[in-house]
Order: C-alpha cells, then sequence, then structure tokens
C-alpha cells in the first residue's frame, strides 16, 4: 500500500485539519483552530473544550463543565495564543488528539524567552474586514492570524487598514472563545465582520497610514512566517547582548543619549543594559526600528553581523510614532452616519465615542470637535443607561443583603455589617441609603433590632 505524506500510520481521534496561511505573514492561531476543530466535528467550542480536550490536559483549567467556570476560561482564551503553561498544556493535548507535530507555531511558544507576556496580546478579537471578505469571494476558509492577536498590530499590512475591534453592528468587543462561535461572524450578534465597502476608505488611508504601523504589521508578521525555521529558542542573553552593543555603537555607551534617541526613560534603558529588567514587544520593536533592522533579525541574528547605524529619519520617527495618530482620513459623511447609527441602537448597546473612533481608525477628539451634537447625544444616551445599570444593581443588592442576614441569622451567626458584607457580590455598595435600609429592616424582621 503506497501511503502519501498526507496519511498517518495511526488514527487521530479529532481530524487532523489542515494548519491555515493565506500568506506567509498570516499563520493562523490557535484559538481559531481549535474554532474550526469544534466546527469540523460539529460541536459547540465549549463541548469539544469540557468534554474532549480537558481530560487530556496536564494542569485543571477547567474543574467542571459549569458556566461559570466555561466563562472564567474563555476570559483567559488569549493565553491560549501566548506562550506559557495554558498554551503549552493545550498544544501537547491537541497534538495528541489530532495527531499534528506542529501546533506550537499557532501560539508564541517559541518566543517564550523573549516576550514579556503582559500587554502581549490583546483581550479581544481585532480582523481585516477586507481580508475576511476576500476570503468568502475567493471561496477560502475562514480563519483568525496569529497576527491580528498581537497587541502592538493595529492595522493589515496588506490592505492598509486599522484592524477593527467592535462589532460595526453592535458595536461590542468578540471575545476569542465563547459557546458557540463562527469565525468571521460577531459572537454576540451574528453578523458578518467582513465588508468590502471598506475598501472606499482604504484607497485613501493606503497614502495615509502611519509608517510605524504598517512597519510594526509587517516586521512582526515577517517574524511569526520565519519562526518554524529556527533551530533554537531565543534568548534573553542574546537580546541583552544585543541591546549592549547597539548602545555602544550607536551612541559609543552613552546610555542617556540612547535612552533620548529612542524615547524611554533613562532609567529604564539602563535596567535593559544591566539586565535588570527587560524590554517590552513595544520596546524591542522601537528599538529595532530604530536601528532599521528587522525584528527578526534584531532577535536572532548572529551579533557579529550587527553594524548599527541609525539614519537621522529613523530616530524622527521612532520618537514621533509613540504616540500613534489617526491612520485614516476624516470622511465627515462616514463619521456622521456612523454616530447615528450607534445612537439609534438599543440603549444597553449604544458604544462609546472612543469605540466608534478604534472602529473608524480615528481619533476621538477629532470626532468630538467635528460633531459635537451627535457625541453629546451619545454620551446623554450612555449615561442614562448606566443611571438604570445603577439602581439595577442597587436592587439586587438589597435582595442580597436580605438574604445574607437571614443565612447568618440561621447559622447561629449576629449579621453585622461586615460579615453581611463578606457574602454580596458588591460590598462597597453598602454604602447606599437603600442597600442599608435593608439591612436594617432585614435585622429587624428577624427581631434582631427596633426599626428606625
Ligand atoms: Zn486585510
Ligand atoms: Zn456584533
Amino acid at each position: 500500500m503506497n501511503l502519501s505524506a498526507n496519511y498517518s500510520l495511526s488514527f487521530s481521534y479529532l481530524y487532523q485539519l489542515p494548519l491555515i496561511r493565506s500568506e506567509p505573514y498570516q499563520p493562523e492561531c490557535l484559538t481559531s483552530f481549535v474554532t474550526r476543530l469544534a466546527e469540523a466535528h460539529c460541536v459547540s467550542v465549549s463541548q469539544l473544550i469540557s468534554k474532549t480536550i480537558t481530560p487530556q490536559l496536564e494542569k485543571i483549567f477547567l474543574k467542571n463543565a459549569s458556566g461559570r467556570d466555561l466563562k472564567s476560561l474563555f476570559n483567559r482564551s488569549r493565553a491560549l495564543n501566548a506562550h506559557g503553561i495554558m498554551a503549552e498544556d493545550f498544544i501537547q493535548a491537541l497534538e495528541r488528539l489530532t495527531l499534528h507535530g506542529n501546533l506550537s507555531f499557532l501560539t508564541l511558544s517559541t518566543w517564550k524567552n523573549v516576550f514579556i507576556f503582559k500587554g502581549l496580546l490583546r483581550d479581544t478579537k481585532a480582523w481585516c474586514p477586507l481580508c475576511y471578505q476576500k476570503w468568502l469571494i475567493s471561496k477560502q476558509e475562514i480563519y483568525e492570524p496569529l497576527l491580528w492577536t498581537i497587541s502592538e498590530v493595529e492595522i493589515c499590512h496588506i490592505h492598509q487598514t486599522p484592524l477593527q475591534k467592535y462589532c460595526p453592528h453592535c458595536f461590542r468587543e468578540i471575545p476569542w472563545l465563547t459557546w458557540h462561535i463562527r469565525l468571521g461572524y460577531c459572537s454576540n450578534c451574528g453578523f458578518w465582520l467582513g465588508n468590502s465597502s471598506y475598501q472606499q476608505h482604504n484607497t485613501t488611508s493606503l497614502l495615509n497610514s502611519s509608517s510605524w504601523d504598517l512597519w510594526i504589521a509587517e516586521t512582526v508578521g515577517e517574524l511569526l512566517a520565519f519562526t518554524p525555521n529556527l533551530s533554537s529558542l531565543p534568548t534573553q542573553t542574546h537580546v541583552k547582548q544585543a541591546i549592549f552593543k547597539a548602545i555602544n555603537q550607536v551612541t559609543e555607551g552613552n546610555i542617556a543619549a540612547f535612552s533620548t534617541l529612542l524615547n524611554t526613560p533613562k532609567n529604564t534603558v539602563w535596567g535593559w543594559y544591566n539586565g535588570k529588567n527587560f524590554p517590552s514587544l513595544q520596546a524591542l520593536l522601537q528599538i529595532s526600528y530604530l536601528l532599521k533592522i528587522s525584528l527578526k533579525d534584531f532577535l536572532t541574528q548572529e551579533l557579529d553581523f550587527f553594524n548599527f547605524i541609525p539614519s537621522s529619519n529613523s530616530l524622527f520617527l521612532v520618537s514621533k510614532n509613540k504616540q500613534r495618530s489617526s491612520c485614516c482620513v476624516f470622511d465627515e459623511n462616514q463619521v456622521e452616519i456612523a454616530l447615528s447609527n450607534a445612537l439609534a441602537q438599543p440603549i444597553n448597546l449604544v458604544p462609546s465615542i472612543q469605540q466608534i473612533a478604534s472602529n473608524l481608525g480615528l481619533n476621538r477628539r477629532l470626532i468630538t470637535r467635528h460633531f459635537p451634537d451627535l457625541c453629546k447625544a451619545l454620551v446623554t444616551k450612555r449615561r442614562q443607561y448606566q443611571h438604570i445599570r445603577h439602581l439595577q444593581t442597587i436592587d439586587r443588592c438589597c435582595e442580597e443583603v436580605q438574604e445574607a442576614t437571614r443565612i447568618l441569622y440561621q447559622r447561629g451567626e449576629y449579621p453585622t455589617e461586615q460579615s453581611v458584607a463578606l457574602l454580596l457580590s458588591k460590598p462597597s455598595y453598602l454604602r447606599y441609603k437603600q442597600v442599608r435600609k435593608a439591612f436594617q429592616q432585614a435585622r429587624h424582621a428577624l427581631g434582631l433590632m427596633s426599626q428606625a
């Protein structure tokens, strides 16, 4: 029997789905793979994780398949695309279940020594509507590239448009994993997230995209594409030596001068230099940009090849681009439509101006300046909703206080303010007079005190 390379001698428990990479810089991320796997087996993501993956894990990330436990796991699901115990445990379990041998490249595991976890990945999804639409039209399978999970990546390097972070239909953020997900669709409202009309302002944004944002998307994409070629894990020692060499070559060992070039506090750079702390991904990108070297080369190239001579142009851009500016042209019509649509939303779904600005790739203040009345109406509607929520929370706390007082009394404990507070979901709400009154009434009803 002639077995082709695509066949395995043993059978996998779950389908060995081919990994997707629509172009070299866009390998898939692990949460996307898990979602596709669930869809291929016609089960929900929560069923796949709780029934099939969890029993294969070394550590306990899910005590039981209750809604609360799953929600807590889903809230941490960005960690699956990063590096660390959770990502590694899931990779090993999924490799056993699918007989794939290379799932670590769907995460940042390879970079665990040099990428600080804090701030590395975004909490909720970001996506390029044009990429989604392109894949849909070309009948390509919809997936989520690892590149979109990285906090520093703000634009799609292919279409040079800002990644969207809020659903344009319900204006909510979308978690990486939820009970039921369809890739390319909002898991809150179910609408398709691709959009070919995003193309209209794409042609103008092409000319105005920040070169810093574009460089980041390309250099991080290059790094992800290169990762499978590495023969060993990159080390902190290498990066520290590279920084040491850069400071010596660029500013002749003058740390203050180097920190000025980077527009970074001297103490921070001093910490990198003497090894007391380690730069974040943002700082590594700034250093690479300053040195006119790709992130991949800075983190992996032999030190002997380094010859850092920054140009005056790059110095200017690093300091200037630390504060990101809008990367899209201000289209009054488009902004007005977005604000009016937002205002027409049900009161519990009205987005903030910051959310609208982020979706349009614009500065919030710019929008407020051009449309003060619409923005004011939006703020008012959001405040009304916050007030309704506040009153609902107070009502709930009143019920909790009464329940807590009764429970303590039944246990034979005197219900003091402190002991009751320990049983409340929002102990600080005991400061509101309605909640205090409910507390007094509850104690009075039990004969513990006379009513004031
Ligand atoms: Zn795109
Ligand atoms: Zn939505």
